[in-house]
């Protein structure tokens, strides 16, 4: 759990995502200090926290956001998502509200389907990574107004399925 003293390689931002009190505080705790305590109230405010790993030979800081208690208002910022490049779903498995509030729906929209001629992501590219991630893939234009209906009426309708 020591920091490393070479260079490091990669910074990783990942955010902790859950209802309130299903144990993130405290998964972040045991992950960056080997710390565990039955007193929830003991992290609340802490922004972040650090651990340095070697993944692959290569130095890693990761840096895990934890909600400092505002998902209790539902008053998560974007500043919270900015720069993420993981997120972690936490539910609590002796409450199942907390696992059917975590039952996001995502799809991946390739926008300015308009720019044809400009295109750098070929469809199959997007739909193989949406297959493999397990999302569901669309491309539209706002401008032109294709599959913008298609894309937010599949969303809404497979959020209606799981939650109905
Ligand atoms: P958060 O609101 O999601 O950050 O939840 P906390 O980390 O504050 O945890 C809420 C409560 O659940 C606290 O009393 C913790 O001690 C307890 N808790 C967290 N993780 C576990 C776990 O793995 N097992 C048990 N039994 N309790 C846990
Ligand atoms: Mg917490």
């Amino acid at each position: 759990y020591g920091e490393f003293n070479h260079k490091i390689d990669y910074v990783f931002k990942v955010v902790l995502i859950g209802d309130s009190a299903v144990g993130k505080s405290q998964l972040l705790a045991r992950f960056a200090r080997n710390e565990f305590s039955l007193d929830s109230k003991a992290t609340i405010g802490v922004e972040f926290q650090t651990r340095t790993l070697v993944i692959d030979h290569k130095v890693v800081k990761a840096q895990i956001w934890d909600t400092a208690g505002q998902e209790r208002y539902r008053a998560v910022t974007s500043a919270y998502y900015r720069g993420a490049v993981g997120a972690m779903l936490v539910y609590d498995m002796t409450k199942r509200q907390s696992f059917d509030h975590i039952n996001i729906v995502i799809m991946l929209v390739g926008n300015k389907a308009d720019l044809g001629t400009l295109r750098a992501v070929p469809a199959e590219d997007a739909k193989e990574f949406a297959e493999r991630e397990g999302l569901f893939f669309m491309e539209t234009s706002a401008l032109d107004a294709t599959n913008v209906e298609p894309a937010f009426l599949s969303v809404l309708t497979e959020i209606y399925r799981v939650v109905t």
